[in-house]
């Protein structure tokens, strides 16, 4: 069992802020303050070059991609870290598509989020080997998968909804048809218990400043099989995936397991951030997780649908079909997130017409879901969103 009131004081939470945004990017876990700090100064203040052995630098990347292991399922030493989510979307969908070297098709989802797209589109384009994006409704998946798919491409929970896919059931019916998967955990890695081995994922890929708590910038992870990981193929060959990067050798063979999937030099700061994020993640107990997150989500819906009736539920009603985040639909749902912002309850928009707003037990409780219901009542009640101001759209909705 978890005690989320402990959890709730290791982050520093903005004085009186409601923060329902930690599906985009989580708050700060007070320890990394002192985490980064000690990497500056005392790492590469003090041991400049050698932090690279004598700080654990080089080793960062698979250690704490092993502390996210535990959070996804994953068997020991088959996680590392490293790179944005979009690049290691690149390098498993280039990998995935080596494995099925005959078929051409590629299947995702409208909800999935574009950059998963656009990189997908990009790698066809510079393969040009014939492949197929099909972009098919989230409900209409499992209908899509017969014998000329290549690679089944998803993100777990909708990033507009919360939406989930059912991992185990369509990767069980992909493989059936011959496939290969691909799982994007961006809203599910820390939002719930994600179980690659026992969903027999075949690739997993993830961001950790969403859910994870690692802050702007840091790392995204990449899971692959160990079934697969000898057979892939790097698509990013870059030297320290190389199997002795160290010897400088002219020739490119992959690195031993899953250190191939490494690229280039890690972001060793943010690796700092990661680490202080990941020793609270390391005493969460994810099914007292999971049932927090949905008390929390099911009293937010239940309290915004008896008190504004005028905003639609737009995420699935049923929360063992959800991920932890709750979106409404509403036409002027800008400036009403705009108006909730301005009286520090903080979700985010996104277009066309929805209010996301996520639930993170890990410093969210209820007293919070309380308060935050007030506001966005009384913003609904008195229309204060109704104001030029809350209507100029910024760059970051
Ligand atoms: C957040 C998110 C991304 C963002 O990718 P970056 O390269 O980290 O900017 C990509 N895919 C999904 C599914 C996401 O939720």
């Amino acid at each position: 069992m978890t005690d989320f009131a402990v959890t709730k004081a290791m982050f520093h939470l903005p004085k009186g802020m409601i923060y329902l945004d930690g599906n985009s990017l989580g708050p700060l876990p007070k320890a990394a303050a002192a985490r980064v700090e000690q990497a500056i100064t005392a790492e590469w203040g003090e041991k400049v070059i050698t932090g690279w052995n004598r700080a654990g630098w080089m080793a960062q990347p698979t250690e704490l991609g092993d502390r996210i292991g535990r959070l996804i399922g994953a068997e020991p030493g088959h996680v590392v870290l490293g790179d944005t989510l979009s690049i290691k979307v690149y390098q498993a969908l280039a990998a995935a598509i080596d494995l099925v070297p005959d078929r051409r098709v590629i299947l995702t989802d409208s909800g999935n989020f574009p950059s998963d797209i656009y990189m997908a589109e990009g790698l066809i384009k510079s393969l040009g080997r014939g492949h197929e994006l099909r972009v098919v409704a989230p409900k209409d998946v499992a209908n899509h998968i017969n014998d000329d798919l290549a690679v089944l491409m998803l993100t777990q929970a909708d990033y507009r909804t919360g939406r989930l896919h059912d991992m185990k059931a369509l990767t069980a019916k992909a493989q059936a048809a011959g496939a290969v998967t691909c799982w994007d955990l961006a809203h599910t890695a820390g939002a719930m218990a994600v179980d690659v081995q026992g969903c027999n994922a075949d690739f997993a890929v993830g961001c950790t400043y969403k859910y994870l708590n690692a802050g702007p910038g840091a790392p995204a992870f990449i899971y692959v099989a160990p079934r697969h990981i000898d057979r892939c193929q790097p698509a990013l060959s870059g030297w320290l995936g190389h199997e002795a990067p160290f010897a400088f050798d002219l020739d490119y063979r992959p690195g031993t397991g899953i250190e191939r999937m490494r690229v280039g030099t890690p972001p060793v700061l943010q690796m700092a951030a990661l680490d202080a994020a990941l020793a609270i993640w390391d005493q969460v107990d994810m099914v007292a997780l999971r049932a927090a997150s949905i008390a929390l989500t099911e009293h937010f819906i239940a309290e915004i649908e008896a008190r504004c009736p005028m905003l639609t539920l737009a995420s699935p009603r049923d929360p063992h079909q959800r991920g932890s985040q709750v979106s409404f639909a509403f036409a002027e749902g800008y400036p009403v997130m705009q108006a909730c912002i301005a009286r520090n309850v903080i979700g985010d928009f996104r277009a066309p017409d929805l209010m996301r707003f996520g639930f993170c037990p890990l410093f969210i409780d209820m007293a919070d879901v309380d308060a935050a219901v007030t506001v966005i009542a009384d913003v609904m009640d008195r229309k204060l969103w109704d104001n030029p101001r809350y209507k100029k759209v910024a760059r970051v909705t």
